[in-house]
């Protein structure tokens, strides 16, 4: 692969065709149809060229969290594609929502009143809380609404599941329980999974599925397909001598005569300096130990077991996932994922 030496900032590179693959291993389980969630900038892979991959495989139904967000997967994608706006109708959303048809998913009766006041006739979902307590009618208020709701059409009716991420969990069976208790009879197409829901089978499946973290290679979805790598340029080289310190706060002393590289890529670059310590790069596949504490914008490398000095390091790639990155700094895959930030230089293959 064609290297940016020429650059200063790290190149995250975006593998389409790995994401492709993954919703397409998941639409080949799903019961039914297969959505994409696409938030946070779809994930931090880059909402324009994600949701135009995603469709191209087949993806019909997108889900973001803001209308923002909606409006540009409508710019990236054109007039066909369902557009789910996950937190509903908000009062300044009115406008977004009406000019470029996008569908609140309705969560409280507030926001019912309010879209079909504002933009009677016009798409719409509903969002049932069935143990979660984050977004949704709970059931006494879905009891009092749902014969006024019901003859409005809904796009989909849904539910989101807390604990799908372990498989065992009892919480899974009964948000299920529940979400079938409030909308048995239902016509509307319904959807409670999202990549952990799909991998609980098909009982959760319903009309349609919501998967996101497993279409950008993450877990629970443990065969996806690795989406981003990122490869860190060498910016400073230098030797040191025993018992001199490296980086902030004197952390790292040198035992030995060492190779201390300076790469460019830092916390503000969503490498926390929590996963420090147990985090190593590599150099051509030698594992090469982070040298004290990670900067805003540079990370010092003990470079002193590789062969030579590479122009890049990898940082997230064959030798190291996200999902190891994330165990290094105890946080999970999604947080690391869209924490990575706008610095890198973007790149797409597949
Ligand atoms: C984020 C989100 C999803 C996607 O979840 P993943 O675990 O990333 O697959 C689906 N539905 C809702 C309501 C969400 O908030």
């Amino acid at each position: 692969m064609a290297k940016t030496s020429l650059m200063s900032t790290g190149t995250l590179t975006v593998d389409l065709a790995a994401m492709a693959a993954n919703w397409t291993a998941l639409d080949a389980m799903s019961a039914g149809e297969t959505g994409a969630v696409v938030k946070a900038d779809a994930y931090g892979t880059g909402i324009g060229r994600a949701a135009r991959r995603l469709a191209q495989t087949g993806a019909r139904k997108f889900f973001v969290a803001v209308a923002q967000e909606g409006a540009d997967i409508r710019q990236a994608l054109g007039p066909d594609p369902e557009i789910y706006i996950l937190s509903g109708h908000m009062s300044g959303d009115t406008d977004i929502i009406a000019d470029l048809n996008l569908i609140p998913l309705l969560s409280s009766i507030d926001q019912m009143l309010r879209h079909f006041e504002a933009l009677p006739g016009t798409s719409f979902g509903i969002q049932l809380d069935t143990g979660m307590n984050r977004l949704g009618m709970e059931a006494g208020e879905w009891d009092a609404v749902r014969t006024l709701v019901l003859p409005q059409n809904p796009k989909l009716i849904m539910s989101h599941l807390a604990c799908a991420d372990e498989p065992t969990h009892p919480m899974n069976a009964q948000q299920l329980a529940a979400f079938i208790e409030m909308t048995g009879g239902i016509d509307a197409p319904r959807s409670l999974a999202a990549t952990g829901g799909i991998l609980l089978g098909p009982d959760y499946h319903f009309d349609v599925t919501r998967p996101g973290i497993g279409l950008y290679g993450g877990l629970p979805f443990t065969d996806a397909h690795p989406v981003v790598s990122i490869e860190l340029p060498i910016i400073q080289t230098r030797d040191v001598a025993v018992g001199e310190s490296v980086g902030y706060g004197n952390t790292w002393i040198a035992q030995r005569p060492s190779r201390i590289v300076t790469v460019s890529c830092g916390y503000a670059d969503g490498i926390l300096r929590a996963m420090g310590p147990k985090t190593t790069l590599f150099a051509a596949g030698v594992a090469v130990p982070i040298a004290g504490r990670i900067s805003m914008d540079s990370i010092g490398v003990d470079l002193t077991d590789a062969k030579d000095v590479p122009s890049h390091l990898e940082l997230v790639g064959p030798n190291q996932s996200i999902e190891m990155l994330a165990q290094n700094a105890g946080t999970i895959g999604y947080e690391i994922l869209t924490s990575l930030g706008a610095r890198y230089a973007r790149r797409y293959a597949g």
